[in-house]
């Protein structure tokens, strides 16, 4: 994959730190190969045209919109890094960390890799969930409810919640995606299981022996006090996690800023993205929240990126 550096055209350096002025960069997006919009081709070539330039695909659980993605990237002179975000638990929460892959989706997916059997993991917990899902959902009037989330999912996409909803809302038991949530399928109701995904601990640990950097996913979109997210990060840290999202889509400011200080004090690096799925309201790959100048170093600086994000600046 390193090969594709040289067909990149000369990408501006990014900043050593981070500050309003950053952007061109997206490292969290979702494509058709779990449940974003776009397919992965169509994505990244969205992220040319609107001078999107170095972006990780970070589908949920699953590299396989990679592949795809990288075949136009390398057509449209974007940078892309390979990635996806990991189910995980938390006590009985679920979490996301964002695996980012600096050696690629093929030394990745390796047979006998540790990533390979993380996938492996997560894919299978992932399918029998889908079937615990769909037997709740049965129950609360949807018929044939994994055949119809699989139908929508297409055949590579990754089953998820999203789909169910969909299915929901088509069969005309609720009225839209957002309502499907919070009466069926959201934190503590009948479809919300995760008492399956592979511990936060054991996520971030195979991330970090793979050789890419683990990054908590949205840190203030889990209902958590600042008290109960130090303690997250602490764990995560312990971990051996390394970067979290210090901006995710759109959020408070003071909330951002006052994650950046939960950062710094555990010297975590931060990461920057959309975490976009669909066009609605100011959703857009690339787009996500001002970046407040603060003091915490940009994820692209971390001794396991820097090389990658080097390879694919300023080459002519
Ligand atoms: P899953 O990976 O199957 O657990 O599904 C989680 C995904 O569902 C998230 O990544 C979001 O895309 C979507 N989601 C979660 N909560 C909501 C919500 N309240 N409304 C709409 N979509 C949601
Ligand atoms: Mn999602
Ligand atoms: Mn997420
Ligand atoms: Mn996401």
């Amino acid at each position: 994959m390193t090969d594709s550096a040289s067909l990149i055209p000369s990408l501006p350096p990014l900043p050593s730190t981070v500050g309003p002025t950053v952007p061109a960069l997206d490292l969290h997006m979702h494509s058709t190969a779990s449940d974003g919009l776009l397919a992965p081709a169509v994505l990244v070539r969205y992220c040319a045209e609107h001078q999107v330039r170095w972006v990780a695909l970070t589908d949920h659980d699953t590299l396989n919109g990679i592949p795809e993605a990288r075949q136009e990237a390398e057509q449209q002179g974007v940078a892309l890094l390979a990635g996806a975000e990991i189910s995980s638990q938390w006590g009985n929460m679920g979490i996301h960390v964002v695996a980012l892959l600096p050696q690629g989706e093929a030394a990745a997916l390796a047979p006998s890799s540790v990533m390979a059997h993380a996938f492996a993991v997560v894919q299978s917990a992932r399918e029998t969930r889908a079937e615990k899902i769909a037997q709740r959902l049965e129950k609360k009037g949807l018929p044939d409810a994994l055949e119809k989330a699989r139908a929508l999912a297409g055949g590579r996409s990754a089953v998820g919640r999203p789909h169910f909803a969909q299915a929901m809302v088509e069969a005309g038991l609720v009225p839209d995606h957002k309502e499907a949530f919070k009466r069926y399928l959201g934190a503590g109701k009948v479809g919300d299981i995760k008492t399956l995904w592979p511990s936060l601990q054991q996520v971030v640990q195979w991330i970090v022996e793979s050789g890419g950097v683990a990054v908590l996913a949205h840190p203030l979109r889990y209902g958590l006090t600042r008290r109960r997210r130090g303690l997250l990060l602490d764990d995560f840290v312990a971990a051996g996690g390394q970067a979290a999202e210090l901006v995710s889509g759109f959020e408070n400011s003071d909330k951002i800023r006052d994650l950046a200080r939960q950062l710094h004090e555990r010297q975590l690096y931060a990461s920057f993205g959309s975490d976009f799925h669909r066009f609605q309201g100011p959703f857009a790959p690339g787009r996500y929240s001002p970046i407040p100048e603060v003091a915490v170093p940009p994820v692209w600086t971390h001794p396991l990126l820097a090389p990658w994000f080097e390879a694919h600046t300023a080459i002519s």
